[in-house]
């Protein structure tokens, strides 16, 4: 995963909000990270304070929340958290379970002024 141009485009929509608001600074960004969306939360915080530099969200605080990867299984009608990459259901050995969160990349709030 590209965590720079995923920055960008992510602080792309942020100036974009904060336009629309009237705002002229942002002081704080909250975005949700899925276990299993390949972001590495790390890179994903040294590519924020580069690409804001120069724009109103310098200096910005971004808090990022992971989302654990939770599944569900078909068989035995309940979610589970895998434990690894590997989806099985740990219960039946279920392979075609579907996830249903851990993939997320989205950027859930914005405080500006
Ligand atoms: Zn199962």
């Amino acid at each position: 995963m590209h965590e720079v141009s995923l920055m960008e485009q992510t602080i792309e929509i942020a100036l974009a909000q904060a336009s629309k608001q009237g705002a002229s600074q942002i002081h704080r960004m909250k975005m949700r990270i899925g276990d299993m969306s390949g972001v590495v939360p790390e890179a994903l915080a040294f590519a924020f304070d580069v690409v804001t530099q120069g724009t109103i969200a310098a200096g910005a605080k971004l808090e990022i929340e992971s989302v654990p990867v939770t599944c569900f299984c078909p068989n035995c009608q309940q979610e589970f958290h895998p434990p690894d990459i590997f989806y099985e259901c740990p219960e039946c050995g279920e392979p075609r379970t579907k996830m249903l969160a851990g993939g997320e990349i989205e950027l859930t709030s914005l405080e500006v002024s």
